[in-house]
């Protein structure tokens, strides 16, 4: 099979291009930094994996500055970054200098904060490549870092110059990462698509030629919704789906669980959970359920959960600054690709979806 075409999304104000030759795009994109410096920031797995494919491809990068990070989320954090704007400082980084970020959502999160810091802002491109990355952090400007504990906690909304998607080097992520990114595109056709749930349902993974396509179709959808709503005051929240009893589960796997759930697994059961709410709050209907449930419990394992275990996790939803009126606030299914934001949910309904998850 030839390449497929590659493919330019704007964003707000920049660009995502997609597609097996997107080296081209980025070597002429690179001339405009041919007298600057020029750093590229990996971690110990897209060194060994990434950064040989992306030199040969672009020749302007045979002399880049490789600074290297340890990979893990426990590493997006203040320290790491003072090393880095220690690095940057030490080769004599400048306002010009350009910083290229190559890795998953902790580097390019990561990468992007430490580049709109530094100097009051250098230029820096990202190269995501794992799934999640290329289809959920590569838009929408947040970048940052943890803090304390807390997710996300220090950071500004700033967009790359542009966003470089090579959908090959998916080929040696791991299978829990990749279905760990396919959550992500699982809740943007279900918010949004019906037609490209069709496709997700039938698996998109196991053949590396449906790769761009389900890229491009993510990339699509969440792309049009930060379009209208940059800073997440209404529209933004649908990608909220999921993500609320999701976020209580992860957390709390993270503290307790020796194999912690990565944040894809614990969004699926957040998404059953909230789909089971939206037969009650919105207008999905109970056939649609089962439809979720089933598809999502083909991709990914059960998980066990205890209701000794939903006090925290209701502790933990209850801390969220979205709820009004002693309520949860959820994102919510009208059918499958219609999302609905602000579902105010009581506790007992929460509870009934927990349960209707631990008795499938
Ligand atoms: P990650 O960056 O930790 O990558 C996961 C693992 O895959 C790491 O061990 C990494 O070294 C390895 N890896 C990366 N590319 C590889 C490759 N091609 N082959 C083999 N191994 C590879 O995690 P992630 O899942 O990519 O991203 C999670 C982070 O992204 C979180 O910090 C989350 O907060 C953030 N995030 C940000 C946004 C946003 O809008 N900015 C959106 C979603 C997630």
């Amino acid at each position: 099979m030839g390449l497929q075409k590659t493919i330019n999304i704007d964003t707000n104000s920049s660009s995502v291009i997609i597609g097996e030759d997107v080296f081209q795009v980025l070597s002429a994109f690179l001339n405009s930094y041919q007298n600057q410096k020029i750093f590229l920031l990996v971690d110990e797995n897209t060194l060994k994996h990434c950064v040989t494919t992306l030199i040969t491809q672009v020749s302007a990068l045979e002399n880049v500055e490789i600074i290297e990070v340890e990979s893990g989320e426990g590493n997006k954090v203040l320290d790491v970054c003072y090393q880095i704007w220690k690095t940057l400082s030490e080769y004599k980084a400048e306002r010009t200098s350009l910083l290229i970020n190559l890795g998953g959502g902790v580097i390019t999160d990561m990468g992007g904060f430490v580049a709109s810091t530094f100097k009051r802002g250098i230029d820096f491109i990202n190269i995501p490549t794992t799934l999640l990355s290329q289809i959920d952090a590569s838009v929408g400007g947040k970048v940052g870092v943890d803090f304390e504990g807390l997710k996300n906690m220090v950071g500004v909304f700033n967009e790359p110059q542009q966003v470089f998607i090579y959908p090959q080097f998916l080929s040696t992520l791991d299978k829990r990462q990749m279905l760990s990114g396919y959550a992500e595109a699982l809740k943007h056709a279900l918010i949004k698509d019906d037609k490209y749930w069709k496709k997700l349902k039938d698996g998109m993974l196991s053949d590396s030629a449906k790769w761009q396509n389900l890229i491009e179709s993510s990339v699509n959808i969440k792309n049009n919704i930060v379009l209208n709503d940059f800073k997440e005051a209404g529209e933004r929240k649908l990608l909220n789906f999921g993500h609320t009893v999701g976020h209580a589960i992860e957390s709390y796997s993270l503290e307790n669980d020796e194999n912690a759930l990565f944040h894809g697994e614990a969004v699926v059961i957040g998404m059953i959970c909230e789909a089971y709410i939206s037969t009650k709050k919105a207008t999905l209907t109970t056939e649609e359920l089962k439809e979720i449930t089933t598809t999502l419990l083909t991709f990914y394992p059960k998980y066990e959960i205890e209701s000794k275990q939903y006090h925290f996790y209701i502790e933990l939803m209850k801390q969220d600054k979205k709820n009004e009126n002693n309520n949860i606030n959820c994102t919510l299914l009208n059918k499958i690709g219609e999302g609905v934001i602000d579902g105010e949910v009581e506790v007992e309904l929460i509870i009934d979806a927990l349960n209707y998850y631990t008795e499938l």
